[in-house]
C-alpha cells in the first residue's frame, strides 16, 4: 500500500505536516506535486504530497484516504524547490510550496481549472438523415447542415446557427453526431507593439558573451555556469539572452526569463515573443487567473519551453531546465517584501545549480555581490557606437531656493529641448504634489494619524494620501487650530513637477507616469505609447520613467533629487543611487541628436553620484566592496532581520528583548546582534527591529528559525507580529 505524505496548505505556522494519508487503488495518478483535498479533523483542506512512501508509523487503518485530487499539481523538482524556500527564508512548508503550485491553487478562493469546449462532427447517420426522409427539428437540421462542412465548436454552432447545448445532446442520443470536449487556450493579450522577429548579425562582443554561454549550455570543462553580462543600457544584452535562449531550446533544454515588473517592459516581452512564438509563455499578475493557468500549464506539459515573466517566475515548471536569465539583476523588484521573503535571484541560483542549468545576470550597474562571485563577460559600448551621454552635476546647495525645485540650468536644457522639437525625461522619486502641508500661522503640520509621517498633498484628487497606510481625508481649506487659510505647502512630488513644467514649456505636452497614472490596467504601456507616439514632450515621473523603454527621440534625462535615497539609513543606499542615477543616464542621446544627463544633488561628492557621473561602475564597485569588507556587509556577512510590531508599545518592547536575549545564546559564533531598534510607527502598530550579521548563513537561518517558531507557538505573544527576513534589502 502506497502512503502519501501531505503538507497541508494553511497559513498557519503552527499547523505543521506532513500528514500520512493512505492512497485508494483509484488514485494510482497521484504522486509528488499533486494536489489533493483530504480530510483533517473535521475539516477538508487542501495539500501538496511531497513524498510518496511505503510505510507509516500509524496503523493502516487508522489513516484516511484523500477525497480527491485537482488537475494539475507541480512537478516533484519544484516540490524541493518550494520546501527548501520555505526552509531558507524562515517561512513555512505551505507558504514555500503555494509559490510553486499552479496560480489559483489557494489555500482559500476558488480553484482554477482548464477551459474546455465542445466540437461536434457531423457522423455518417447524420449525413443520411439529411438527405432521407428522417423527422428533424428544424434546430437540428440547421446543425447538421452546418457540420457538413466540419467540425464545429458549441460556442460556433450558437453563433452560426443558433443551436443550443440540449440540440447537440439529443444529436448525439440518435447517433447523428459525435462531439469531444478540447481543452481550450486562454491567451494572453498581446500589447500590439511590433518587434522585428529576425535575429540581428551580433557584433564580436556579442558573439563572444554567447559563446561562453554556449560552452557553459555543454558543460565545457572549465566554463563556468554562472555569469555575469555586464553591459551599458544599448549595448545588446537582450540580443544575448534571445541568442542563449536559442541554444538552449536547440539543445532540446527550456529556458527561464526573469525581467523586473513585466508591465514595466512591454517593448522586451514583445521583442521575445516575436522571436520565440509558440516555444513562448509569459506569467505574470496583470494576467487573468485564467491566462496564468494555462500558461502555466503549456510549461507544464512542455508545449512551451520559455517562461518571460517577474520574480515568480523563477518558480515557472520549465521542463529540463537549461538556462536562467536575470535581466537588470540589481532590481529591487526581485525581492519579495512579504512572507517568504525570497529572492528570486538566490532561488535562480539554487534552481540552476539543482538542476544543471546556467545562469546568465545581466545588468549595467551590477550588486556588488554579483560583481564578486559571477566571472564578467563585457559589453563595453553602445550597440550604435553612440557614446554614453555626458553627466552633469548640479550642485543644489547652491542654489537660491526661491527659484522652486527646478535649477535655472534645467530649465535652460529643456527649453533647449522644446526649442529642438525633441524629447526629455524628468525623475523625481516621489509621487503627489507636495510632500508637506504646515499652517504658516501657527505651524501646524498635518501628518497620518496611523503612522508617524507626514501625509502627502495629492492635487489631483484634491486629498492628503499617507504613503505607508491607506489613510486619506480630503484637502483641507483651512488649519484646524487656528482657522488660518495660508497653507504652505513645501517640496516636491511628481504633479508639482508636471504643473510646472506644462506652465513652462507649454505648449510642449508632458505625460506624468507614476503609481497614480499607472494604476488601471493597461495605463503604464499606454503613457510610455503617448510618449512615444508624440512628436516632442516631457516624460515626469518616479523610478518608472528609468525602465523598460527605448526612445530615441530623448535628448535629455533629468533626475531632481539623485540624492534622496542616500538619506535612507541602509546599507545598499549607494548601490541603490548608484543604479538609479545610471539607469536613467542610459535613457538619453540613443538617437542622432545625442544627448545629456542633469543630476540634481545636495550630495554632489557622494561616491555614487560622482561614479554614475562618470558612467563607471568598476570605480564605484571597488569602492564599495572595499566600504562593505570593513563595515562587514554582504557580500561579506549575511544578514537576517527580525521585525517585530504590535498595538501596545510595552508589550512589543518586552517581547522583543526577550527574544533578542534568547537569539544572543542561541546564535552561531561569528553572529552579531543588533537592536532592538525603534522605527517608526505604521498602521497604529509599533515597531521594533532586528538585525543580525552572520558569517554562517545556515546556522544562523535554523536558530532564529528554532526561538521564532517556538515564540509562535507562545499564546502570551499572540498580539505581537513576528517576520522574520533573510538577505533583507
Ligand atoms: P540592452 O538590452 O543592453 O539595453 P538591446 O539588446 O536592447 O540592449 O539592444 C539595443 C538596441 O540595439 C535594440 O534595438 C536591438 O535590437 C539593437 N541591437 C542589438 N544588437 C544588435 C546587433 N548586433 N546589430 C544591430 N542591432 C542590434
Ligand atoms: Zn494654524
Ligand atoms: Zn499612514
Amino acid at each position: 500500500m502506497a502512503i502519501l505524505r501531505v503538507e497541508p496548505l494553511t497559513t498557519a505556522r503552527a499547523l505543521r505536516g506532513p500528514f500520512d494519508y493512505r492512497r485508494p487503488a483509484a488514485m494510482k495518478g497521484i504522486e509528488v506535486g499533486s494536489v489533493v483535498r483530504v480530510p483533517f479533523g473535521s475539516r477538508r483542506l487542501l495539500g501538496v504530497v511531497v513524498e510518496v512512501a511505503q510505510t507509516s508509523e500509524l496503523a493502516p487503518e487508522r489513516l484516511a484516504e484523500p477525497i480527491e485530487a485537482l488537475e494539475a499539481g507541480a512537478p516533484p523538482e519544484l516540490v524541493e524547490l518550494g520546501l527548501w524556500v520555505g526552509r531558507e527564508y524562515c517561512s513555512t512548508p505551505s507558504r514555500g510550496l503555494q509559490l510553486v503550485l499552479p496560480p489559483g491553487t489557494g489555500a482559500g478562493g476558488r480553484t482554477v481549472r482548464s477551459k474546455t469546449e465542445l466540437r461536434a462532427q457531423i457522423l455518417p447517420a447524420g449525413e443520411a438523415a439529411l438527405s432521407g426522409d428522417e423527422r428533424l427539428g428544424i434546430k437540428q437540421r440547421a446543425v447538421l447542415e452546418a457540420l457538413r462542412a466540419g467540425e464545429m465548436s458549441n460556442a460556433e454552432l450558437t453563433a452560426a446557427v443558433g443551436s443550443d447545448r440540449q440540440t447537440l445532446r439529443r444529436l448525439e442520443q440518435r447517433e447523428l453526431i459525435g462531439t469531444r470536449s478540447s481543452r481550450l487556450r486562454r491567451a494572453p493579450g498581446q500589447s500590439g507593439l511590433a518587434a522585428p522577429a529576425q535575429r540581428p548579425q551580433l557584433l564580436p562582443e556579442q558573439e563572444a558573451a554567447v559563446d561562453s554561454i554556449v560552452a557553459a549550455l555543454d558543460g565545457d570543462a572549465g566554463a563556468p555556469r554562472g555569469l555575469l553580462l555586464h553591459g551599458v543600457t544599448g549595448s545588446g544584452k537582450t540580443e544575448v539572452y534571445l541568442a542563449a535562449v536559442e541554444a538552449a531550446l536547440e539543445r532540446g533544454r527550456g529556458a527561464i526569463v526573469l525581467v523586473p515588473e513585466i508591465g514595466l517592459a512591454p517593448q522586451a516581452v514583445a521583442r521575445f515573443r516575436a522571436r520565440l512564438g509558440d516555444r513562448f509563455a509569459v506569467l505574470h499578475s496583470a494576467l487573468s487567473a485564467g491566462e496564468r493557468y494555462d500558461e502555466w500549464r503549456r510549461l507544464r506539459s512542455g508545449e512551451a519551453s520559455v517562461c518571460v515573466g517577474p520574480r515568480s517566475a523563477v518558480f515557472a515548471p520549465v521542463r529540463d531546465l537549461g538556462l536562467i536569465v536575470i535581466d537588470e539583476e540589481h532590481d529591487p523588484s526581485y525581492k519579495q517584501e512579504g512572507d517568504p521573503w525570497y529572492d528570486a535571484r538566490t532561488v535562480a541560483r539554487k534552481r540552476a545549480s539543482d538542476r544543471g542549468a546556467v545562469l546568465v545576470a545581466g545588468t549595467a550597474t551590477p550588486r556588488p555581490e554579483t560583481w564578486l562571485e559571477l566571472p564578467r563577460l563585457e559589453l563595453p559600448r553602445r550597440v550604435d557606437g553612440r557614446r554614453l551621454p555626458p553627466v552633469e552635476l548640479v550642485d543644489m546647495r547652491q542654489a537660491d531656493p526661491r527659484s522652486g525645485p527646478l535649477h535655472p540650468d534645467t530649465w535652460e536644457a529643456l527649453e533647449g529641448v522644446r526649442h529642438a522639437g525633441a524629447k526629455a525625461i524628468v525623475m523625481i522619486n516621489r509621487r503627489g504634489f507636495a510632500p508637506w502641508l504646515t499652517c504658516r500661522s501657527c505651524g501646524h503640520h498635518w501628518g497620518c494619524p496611523n503612522c508617524d509621517v507626514s501625509l502627502i498633498v495629492h492635487r489631483h484628487s484634491g486629498r492628503l494620501v499617507c504613503h505607508h497606510c491607506a489613510h486619506v481625508e480630503p484637502a483641507p481649506r483651512a488649519c484646524p487650530e487656528c482657522a488660518s487659510t495660508t497653507l504652505s505647502r513645501a517640496g516636491a512630488g511628481t504633479e508639482r513637477i508636471e504643473a510646472l513644467l506644462s506652465e513652462r514649456l507649454a505648449p510642449m505636452p508632458v505625460f506624468r507616469l507614476d503609481s497614480d497614472t499607472a494604476a488601471r490596467r493597461g495605463a503604464h504601456a499606454r503613457i510610455l505609447a503617448r510618449f512615444g507616439e508624440a512628436p516632442s514632450g516631457v516624460l515626469v515621473g518616479t523610478q518608472m520613467v528609468a525602465k523598460g523603454h527605448d526612445f530615441p527621440e530623448v535628448t535629455l534625462s533629468a533626475i531632481l533629487d539623485a540624492d534622496a535615497t542616500l538619506r535612507f539609513p541602509d546599507f545598499r543606499a549607494e548601490e541603490r543611487t548608484f543604479a538609479m542615477v545610471a539607469q536613467l543616464a542610459g535613457r538619453s542621446g540613443r538617437g542622432e541628436a545625442g544627448g545629456e544627463v542633469i543630476v540634481q544633488t545636495l550630495a554632489p561628492t557622494a561616491s555614487s553620484i560622482e561614479h554614475a557621473a562618470r558612467h563607471d561602475s568598476a570605480g564605484f564597485l571597488a569602492g564599495e566592496l572595499e566600504r562593505r569588507r570593513i563595515l562587514r556587509y554582504p557580500p561579506f556577512s549575511h544578514l537576517v532581520r527580525i521585525g517585530f510590531s504590535a498595538e501596545r508599545e510595552a508589550r512589543l518592547e518586552t517581547a522583543a528583548t526577550a527574544i533578542a536575549t534568547e537569539l544572543r545564546g542561541a546564535l552561531p559564533e561569528g553572529s552579531e546582534l543588533l537592536g532592538p531598534a525603534p522605527m517608526f510607527r505604521v498602521r497604529n502598530r509599533h515597531r521594533r527591529r532586528i538585525l543580525i550579521k552572520a558569517s554562517d548563513r545556515e546556522g544562523t537561518v535554523a536558530a532564529v528559525r528554532d526561538v521564532v517558531e517556538r515564540r509562535a507557538a507562545d499564546r502570551s505573544l499572540r498580539e505581537i507580529a513576528i517576520g522574520v527576513d533573510v538577505d533583507p534589502q
